[in-house]
């Protein structure tokens, strides 16, 4: 069956072979069947049910959350020479009762709508009149609530399998969460689905995690190896974004935000400019995100950790999609986790709260991992595999793991000598003797650990400090000012009565550039 379909997609797409999972999902489809394509970003979802569309007599109806992306979509079909036609905000009336009478005349293989146009109650009966040959509804995790891209309008459009009840739907997606993908079929009420699941593997895509010390040098060090190659970094408030366009931009970085504090009209400006590499770099919330169509993106860096793996998965996705190697880097503080637990508990929905959390925490486990990463997030999508990647940070330079008992020691005894009452930095400053006043004031230039920690840097402290924190020997007590305190197991450390052994802290810096701005 496939074979036939071989000249078509030369003849119509120019390509001379199915990728991975197109030929069966369009089989399936061809038979009548439902659908549920997981491919990964730039996996060739598409495809799948433009190539159907053009097979079969009635119209292919693709729903998708974007004006941009239909668009393209529609531009490059029509330059492909087949009848694709999309209908949203952005056509005048006239240009939509043209679309409506080609519709009507049965001239289109294509049409592209949003959801809330689709479901118009007008407009489902001029479907049910000119009938349709195939459903296919883009970006199908927007139906799920769980998602992290959910749109109400895409709830309603559960009502299709009832009016059109032989109509197959093609659900697609690149969302690879089990729960998400529960949800999609039960929602659509998928009959029986052909589900093609590809790998969720980006070979091509390096993932590196750097602890975070100073955020803009670190960032400014990578964008240095970057050679002005386009790329997205991801903060988790409007207000960072802002900061950190400001900051690169004070740098000499062509720059500009975006967030759903802009108008549309000046966020499809800087989509566009960002398009034609009119700017190297966009500095977004995650509202920037679908629709993002862009293949050269040569690097995704997230400023601070995402709040799932499947979010973060999303937003690295977004790079190398022409397969050409690309980089996720990500800064990660341990402090992120204490922040985001304070902002779940005020999430007054239960259940809601916990789903979240634990979907941060295995985000944090990512973060965290000592071996390689790429395991860790294909595993989290269930694809069962044991073998290193070789290109993620774990595995090109293993972690080195250290005798730390001496040092962590030396740590701890400080936080016992300033009394348990004081922060990192202020343990730190006594650990590397600095005089400033406020520890002169203090006396604490009279400890016994004052400067007993010269020879190693704030940052290398810093690093040792929170797996301190991470090993159960010290807390950060987050309800008076992250102030440090001994937890039960550091006595044995104390004592010596235990062997501890730590990672070597990881300090990058920017070259050139001052070590500590702020
Ligand atoms: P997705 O929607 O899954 O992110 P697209 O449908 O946009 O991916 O496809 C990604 C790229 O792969 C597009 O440039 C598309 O033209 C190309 N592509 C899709 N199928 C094939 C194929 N069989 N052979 C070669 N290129 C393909
Ligand atoms: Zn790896």
């Amino acid at each position: 069956m496939t074979a036939d379909l071989l000249p078509l997609l030369k003849q119509n797409f120019g390509f001379s072979e199915f990728r991975d999972g197109q030929a069966e999902v369009i089989s399936a489809t061809l038979q009548g069947r439902d659908s549920f394509v997981l491919m990964p970003t730039g996996g060739g979802k598409s495809l799948c049910y433009q190539l159907p569309a053009l097979t079969m007599p009635l119209v292919t109806i693709v729903v998708s959350p974007l004006m941009s992306l239909m668009k393209d979509q529609v531009d490059a079909l029509k330059a492909n020479g087949i009848a694709a036609e999309f209908i949203n905000s952005s056509l005048s009336r006239e240009d939509i009762l043209s679309v409506f009478a080609r519709l009507r005349r049965g001239e289109l293989k294509l049409l592209y709508l949003a959801p809330e146009r689709l479901l118009q109650p007008a407009f489902l009966t001029r479907l049910e009149d000119v009938g349709v040959s195939l459903f296919a509804i883009d970006e199908a995790h927007c139906i799920s609530q769980w998602g992290h891209d959910f749109r109400p309008d895409y709830m309603a459009l559960a009502i299709l399998k009832q009016r059109f009840p032989q109509v197959p739907i093609m659900a697609l997606t690149a969302t690879a969460d089990a729960a998400t993908r529960h949800d999609i079929m039960q929602q659509l009420t998928l009959q029986q689905p052909y589900v093609n699941q590809g790998s969720f593997d980006r070979p091509n895509i390096r993932y590196t995690v750097q602890e975070k010390f100073h955020p803009l040098e670190q960032v400014i060090s990578f964008l240095q190896r970057q050679e002005g190659a386009a790329g997205i970094i991801y903060c988790a408030s409007r207000r960072k974004v802002d900061e950190l366009t400001e900051q690169l931009k004070q740098r000499g970085y062509n720059a500009a935000a975006y967030h759903a504090g802009l108008s549309n009209e000046q966020r499809d400006k800087v989509q566009d400019a960002f398009k034609r590499d009119d700017h190297q770099l966009i500095v977004a919330t995650v509202a920037f995100g679908m629709g993002v169509n862009k293949s050269n993106i040569r690097f995704v860096i997230h400023y601070e950790l995402p709040r799932t793996i499947e979010a973060y998965y999303q937003e690295t996705g977004r790079a190398g999609r022409d397969g050409v190697a690309a980089e996720a880097m990500m800064l990660f503080d341990p402090a992120d986790i204490g922040r985001m637990k304070r902002w779940l508990d005020a999430e007054p929905n239960q259940q809601r709260a916990e789903v979240s959390w634990q979907r941060f925490l295995a985000m944090a486990a990512f973060a965290a991992a000592q071996t390689c990463r790429r395991l860790v997030l294909l595993n989290y999508f269930g694809e069962a595999r044991q073998q290193p990647c070789g290109n993620c940070d774990t595995c090109l330079q293993p972690p080195q793991q250290f005798d730390g008992l001496e040092l962590a020691q030396k740590a701890l005894s400080c936080v016992y000598r300033v009394g348990q009452r004081f922060g990192m930095h202020h343990v730190i400053d006594v650990l590397r003797g600095s005089q400033s006043q406020k520890i002169i004031e203090m006396g604490h230039d009279k400890l016994s650990t004052w400067g007993i920690g010269k020879e190693q840097t704030h940052d290398y402290w810093l690093s040792i400090l929170r797996q301190l924190i991470h090993f159960g020997l010290l807390q950060q007590d987050i309800t008076a000012h992250s102030v440090l305190k001994l937890q039960p197991a550091a006595r044995t450390v104390l004592r010596g009565e235990v062997s501890l052994s730590l990672a070597e802290p990881r300090i990058e810096t920017a070259k050139r550039e001052p070590e500590r701005l702020v």
